[in-house]
């Protein structure tokens, strides 16, 4: 229940209630009605709840986003409010100041929210679709890897580095997230890998 009083509102209101709950009893309706009058509606109380994990760190912690607008009915999610999520096993619905401010990290109008590209020769970055990222990084991978992959030392002992190409992960990810990810980087024969909480 979320009350807009001062100090002194709150004791005259509780006042009010202990007054209002002992007319109430006796059949005066209209002051319990006076009452509710004052009390503001819940306001996550009709919002969409969707976990995710703090993106700054490595402790990773557990929040719950709530929005405004049905997705699964083709509206657009609005996010009104993150707070930690109190089931998280990792911070039991802590959040440190960063983590607190969330909502304003997810607002900021100087947020990327397309991956952009910088042609070469080019002075100025442009957006670019996901497709179009994702083929580009797929075809620049595949092309330094089939140039660069060293398989074997000089002692003829398979070793597949690849060297040339190193790959940077989030770090806030779940345990099974990072498995994946590891996997994936170390089959390619990348060395070179490290995550954003060391930078
Ligand atoms: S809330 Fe703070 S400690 Fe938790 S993951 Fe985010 S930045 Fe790290």
């Amino acid at each position: 229940m979320n009350i807009d009083l001062s100090r002194r509102g709150f004791l005259r209101l509780a006042g009010a209630g202990v007054a209002a709950t002992s007319l109430g009893a006796m059949g005066f309706g209209e002051a319990e009605a006076a009452e509710l009058a004052h009390v503001r509606a819940f306001k996550l109380a009709t919002t969409t709840e969707t976990r995710n994990t703090c993106p700054y760190c490595s402790v990773a912690c557990g929040v719950i986003m709530y929005s405004n607008g049905d997705v699964k009915t083709g509206e657009t999610a609005e996010i009104i409010h993150i707070e930690g999520d109190a089931d998280h096993p990792t911070n039991r619905g802590t959040l440190c100041p960063k983590g607190a401010a969330l909502k304003d990290f997810v607002k900021a109008p100087t947020r990327l929210t397309m991956p952009r590209h910088r042609a070469a020769g080019a002075s100025e970055f442009q957006e670019i679709s996901w497709d179009e990222a994702l083929t580009k990084i797929a075809r620049a991978l595949k092309d330094d890897r089939d140039a660069n992959l060293v398989q074997t030392n000089d002692a003829g002992v398979t070793v597949n580095r690849w060297t040339s190409t190193g790959f940077l992960a989030a770090s806030a990810t779940t345990n099974e997230t990072a498995w994946l990810t590891y996997k994936v980087v170390r089959s390619m024969g990348i060395v070179g890998f490290d995550n954003q909480a060391r930078v």
